[in-house]
C-alpha cells in the first residue's frame, strides 16, 4: 500500500447465502470496530441484503451489491435498482464482475452506464477489471484492462466515489494468484490511467486486488504498492478467514 486512504477489504458471496448464513455476518460484525483502520464491507445476495443491513447498523461493516441496472425503476424482470439497494441499505455495488461479463454477456459500455446510474443512485461503485489467461499469455493484459478503464468509467464519473478492484479473470476461485511484480504493474497502470483523465483525484482512488485472497497470502498481496485492499470471493464466506485477511492489510 501507499496511498494515504483508508483500505478497503469487500466480501463478494455470488450466489451463496441463506438467512442461516447471517451468523456469518453477525461474527464479522462483531470482530469489526467502527471507524477502525480498515473499512469492511460485505456484497450479500439480494435476499440478505435488508438483514444484513439490520444486522450491521451503527457497526463498522458496510454493505454492498452485487449488481445493478441502468434505470432506477421500471418493467425489467428480475433485475435491480440503485436505489433499491440503497434502500435496502448498500453503500456499495460491485459492477462489472467477470462472471457477470462472461455469464451475462454485459460489455463496457453497459458497465458504463451502469457506473453512471449507481453514482446517481448514492452507491459507490467497485468496478472489476481484469483480463483472461489467454490475454495475459499473449502479453495483452494492460492493454485489455487498460480498454474496460476507458470503456466503463464515464469520464464524468465522480472519480472518488468509484473503486478498482483489479481482478485476473485466471484468478479467481482457482487458488493462482499473479507475482507480486505483475499485480504491482497492473495497479501502477491503472493508477496512470486514472491520473491521465483525473490528474487531481487519481490518487485518492482506491484500487483493490482480487482473485484467490486468502488468509495465506493476504499479508504479501496487500502491502504491494498500489494496492489499497482487497476484493475477496470465496475465502470471504467463512467469517474467520474474511476477517483475517483484514487484519492482515497494512494501515500505516
Ligand atoms: C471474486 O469473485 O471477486 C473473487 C475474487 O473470487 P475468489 O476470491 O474466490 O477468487
Amino acid at each position: 500500500m501507499t496511498t494515504t486512504h483508508r483500505p478497503l477489504v469487500a466480501g463478494n458471496w455470488k450466489m451463496n447465502g441463506l438467512r442461516k448464513d447471517l451468523e456469518e455476518i453477525a461474527t464479522i460484525r462483531d470482530a469489526v470496530k467502527a471507524a477502525g483502520p480498515i473499512e469492511v464491507v460485505v456484497c450479500p445476495p439480494f435476499t440478505l441484503l435488508a438483514a444484513a443491513a439490520v444486522l450491521c447498523e451503527g457497526s463498522g461493516v458496510g454493505l454492498g451489491g452485487q449488481d445493478c441496472h441502468t434505470e432506477s425503476k421500471g418493467a425489467f424482470t428480475g433485475d435491480i435498482a440503485p436505489p433499491m439497494l440503497k434502500d435496502a441499505g448498500a453503500a456499495y455495488v460491485i459492477l462489472g464482475h467477470s462472471e457477470r461479463r462472461l455469464f451475462h454477456g454485459e460489455s463496457n459500455a453497459l458497465i458504463h452506464d451502469k457506473v453512471k446510474a449507481a453514482q446517481a443512485g448514492g452507491l459507490i461503485p467497485i468496478l472489476c477489471v481484469g483480463e483472461t489467461e489467454d490475454q495475459r499469455k499473449q502479453g495483452q493484459a494492460l492493454a485489455v484492462v487498460g480498454q474496460q478503464l476507458q470503456g466503463s468509467i464515464p469520464q464524468d464519473a465522480q472519480i472518488d466515489s468509484l473503486v478498482i478492484a483489479y481482478e485476473p479473470v485466471w484468478a479467481i476461485g482457482t487458488g493462482l494468484t499473479p507475482t507480486a511484480e505483475d499485480v504491482a504493474e497492473m495497479h501502477g497502470f491503472i493508477r496512470t490511467h486514472l491520473s491521465e483523465r483525473w490528474p487531481d483525484k487519481a490518487a485518492g482512488v482506491r484500487l483493490l486486488y482480487g482473485g484467490s485472497v486468502k488468509p495465506g497470502n493476504a499479508g504479501k498481496l496487500l502491502a504491494i504498492a498500489n494496492v489499497d485492499g482487497a476484493l475477496v470471493g470465496g475465502a470471504s464466506l467463512i467469517a474467520a478467514d474474511f476477517l483475517a485477511i483484514a487484519n492482515a492489510c497494512p494501515t500505516g
